[in-house]
């Protein structure tokens, strides 16, 4: 049997290579950081990972994790309500609420399971659920695994948002769902038009804090505080794999019932194995670090605008965003991908990306910056910018 299945495996793998969407990675062997080495001894600047606070390889985490494993172990062998509940697990669910300024919080092993578990508990076919056609494919999947009625509005369009409310309005309850910061421009969903228009049209407010949280807002505690929301948002989900330490973990945080019905009912908590004590223990000695000092958060912050300034200065083209991504266009897929490469010839790790990842005629390279960033290392990254700007005939 496995002869022609192989064939058409082999097949769609061409297929894919064909397309120029082959993905291959890059060995690191170093810690993941501003500063990365490479299987070969070389060393890069690394622009494309979410570390948005530089807590990658942050010593004081790294120290709690060790001592979080000598005093409560390696792993917890099994799901959070059988055996799997640690004191610590309910105390970092509580600083993630205290953070996000929230009821309650449950943890996951990831955000793609927070997503996937958070609409199948709480809405069945009576119900509708409006979805940003830009969201993370963790919510697409986690809306595909609901019964309730899907609605789809472009991408942070409040007329379309409104009509498609409208169109929901014979349903029993309805969600709006977004992304807070939308990965590939790096704009922020306007969530203060988005709870209007859910009080408007009787709806609830759902947010994927992922490229948020410990982003925008004034101290970075995400669209919440940027908007002045509080309270006006529902469902916030959320990953501890980005700014808050770049490990691994997922959550759910918002309204104490929503919260508890999942603990009762959400199928990839229910199902799958705790978050390991060293997680929990880094996990609660971030959200201290962070009620400590906004200084990472200060640091990004000039960072983004640092970059973003000389970038424009230089004559790129940059989409206006408030967050630590930055879209640099260049409007041209091959392109696109030449510029990444040549940019790691000159040390710099940026990601191209084109279609279908962006909409057709909208390639671009993604920069991603960080508190981990320090200024010679934007000022090198800024002067190969220019440099292969110019001998690929970007800028003048
Ligand atoms: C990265 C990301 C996720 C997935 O988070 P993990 O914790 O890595 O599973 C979910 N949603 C959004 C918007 C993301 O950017």
């Amino acid at each position: 049997m496995y002869g022609k299945f192989q064939k058409y495996l082999q097949d769609t793998l061409a297929e894919i290579e064909e397309a120029g969407l082959y993905k291959r990675e890059r060995n690191i062997v170093s810690a993941q950081g501003a500063e990365i080495t490479l299987q070969d001894g070389s060393k890069a600047l690394n622009f494309c990972a979410n570390n948005y606070l530089g807590l990658a390889d942050s010593p004081r985490l790294i120290e709690a994790a060790k001592k979080a494993m000598d005093e409560r172990g390696y792993g917890m062998s099994s799901v959070r309500f059988i055996c799997g509940t640690q004191d610590r697990h309910r105390e970092l669910e509580k600083a993630i609420a205290k953070y996000f300024h929230t009821d309650d919080a449950i943890l996951y092993a990831a955000c793609f399971d927070a997503n996937g578990g958070v609409f199948e508990p709480l809405l069945t076919a009576e119900d509708a659920i409006i979805s940003d056609s830009l969201n993370h494919a963790s919510i697409i999947d986690g809306v595909r695994l609901c019964k309730a009625q899907r609605f789809r509005y472009a991408n942070a369009d409040m007329a379309d948002l409104e009509a498609k409310l409208q169109e929901a309005q014979s349903c029993r309850f309805r969600i709006i769902a977004t992304d807070g910061v939308f990965s590939m421009d790096g704009n922020v969903a306007p969530m203060d038009k988005i709870c209007d228009l859910a009080e408007k049209y009787d709806a609830l407010v759902m947010v994927d804090e992922s490229h948020s949280a410990g982003v925008v807002g004034k101290t970075g505690h995400g669209v919440a505080e940027q908007f002045n929301c509080y309270g006006r948002i529902d469902i916030f989900t959320g990953t501890l794999g980005k700014a808050f330490g770049g490990a691994v973990g997922g959550f759910t945080t918002g309204r104490q019932e929503i919260i508890d019905l999942l603990r009762q009912r959400s199928r990839p908590y229910l199902f799958s194995n705790s978050l390991p004590p060293m997680i929990v223990g880094a996990g609660l000695e971030m959200f201290k670090m962070l009620e400590e000092s906004n200084e990472l958060h200060d640091r990004q912050q000039e960072n983004v605008v640092y970059f973003r300034e000389k970038m424009m200065a230089a004559g790129f083209d940059i989409k206006p965003t408030q967050s630590a991504i930055c879209a640099v266009m260049l409007y041209d897929a091959p392109l696109s991908q030449k510029f990444a490469a040549a940019m790691a010839k000159e040390g710099i790790f940026v990601t191209g990306f084109y279609y279908p990842v962006v909409p057709k005629g909208q390639a671009r390279i993604r920069v991603q910056l960080s508190a981990a960033h320090r200024k010679e290392h934007l000022d090198k990254a800024i002067a190969a910018f220019i440099k292969v700007g110019k001998e690929l005939g970007v800028i003048k």
